[in-house]
């Protein structure tokens, strides 16, 4: 637990949270500022700043949750796609240092979110040198 931090607060009910889901392990809980209509976030209650620096069980616990909002989502919602986003760090647009999977349900063109690569890089990209990279660090 981080005493300062926003969704440790909603685990510990110092603030106000719309709890859809909970186990020993993870909250689930409706964004406050939502992109679409049942907008979830999922978080493991212990407290870890990403997804990338979680434990492997506590992560696959939080994935799995995740993946039932996400069918219930297209079950009881009646949503027509859902988008499962991690952000990490706030260069990748992380404000919360708390671990959390948006679970987004998509209706079609009418709700607020947008995702796109607007720009495909071109040139000398390196491939063989940046796949030796990534593979010898694994
Ligand atoms: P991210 O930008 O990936 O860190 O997402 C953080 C998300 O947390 C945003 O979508 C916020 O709307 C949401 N958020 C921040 N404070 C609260 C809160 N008190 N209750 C529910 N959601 C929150």
């Amino acid at each position: 637990m981080s005493k300062d931090c926003v969704f440790c607060k909603i685990i510990r009910r110092e603030i106000p949270g719309s709890i859809v889901y909970e186990d020993n392990d993870v909250l689930a809980f409706l964004d406050i500022s939502p992109t679409a209509p049942g907008h979830t976030l999922v978080i493991p209650k212990e407290h870890h700043e990403t997804f990338l620096g979680t434990p492997r069980r506590l992560m696959h616990n939080v994935l799995d949750v995740a993946q039932r909002i996400g069918q219930v989502q297209i079950k009881t919602l009646k949503a027509q796609g859902v988008n499962i986003l991690i952000n990490n760090y706030p260069p990748a647009g992380q404000s919360v240092p708390h671990f959390h999977v948006h679970v987004i349900p998509r209706y079609g063109k009418t709700d607020g979110l947008k995702i796109a690569m607007v720009e495909h890089l071109d040139g000398d990209l390196n491939f063989p040198v940046v796949v030796e990279k990534i593979k010898s660090g694994l």
